[in-house]
């Protein structure tokens, strides 16, 4: 997959500052807070603002094109994952490593739940919370 292949249905309004965005975040490799982000859009002497960082983080994750990951505490975590399928994560809690997985079980059981109660079914969230073999030593 090619960063172009992400950018046209971006718009063109705020392009540049988008595309600064999703290649930190491809470069990242892993969840990182908007904080962070924008901290290596900095580091990199890129003019965009803490404001526009959230923004662009939040429409990015509305067309799929980065996964937001809601964290306990309230905070949300942003990455750009290889699989543009629908997918899952493991994350490990100590060094934010994070693996795509498959939902297994999850996907019929959502759909399951849902129709039990009468509900259409607009979507599901599920990650998995862990420390990595390299964190455990
Ligand atoms: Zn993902
Ligand atoms: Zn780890
Ligand atoms: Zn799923």
């Amino acid at each position: 997959m090619t960063l172009n292949s992400t950018i046209p249905k971006l718009g063109a309004r705020n392009t540049k500052q988008r595309t600064a965005v999703v290649e930190v975040l491809r470069d990242m490799d892993k969840f990182a807070s908007v904080k962070e982000i924008f901290g290596e859009l900095q580091q990199r002497k890129e003019k965009v603002g803490l404001t526009t960082v959230y923004r662009t983080l939040q429409s990015l994750a509305e067309i799929d094109a980065v996964d937001a990951l809601h964290m306990p505490g309230g905070e949300t975590l942003y990455r750009h994952c290889d699989s543009e399928k629908h997918h899952h994560h493991l994350v490990c809690t100590q060094c934010g490593k994070t693996k795509e997985i498959d939902g297994g079980p999850i996907e019929s059981w959502a759909k399951q739940i849902a129709s039990q109660h009468g509900f259409e079914l607009t979507g599901h969230d599920a990650e998995v919370f862990g420390v990595c073999p390299d964190c455990r030593g």
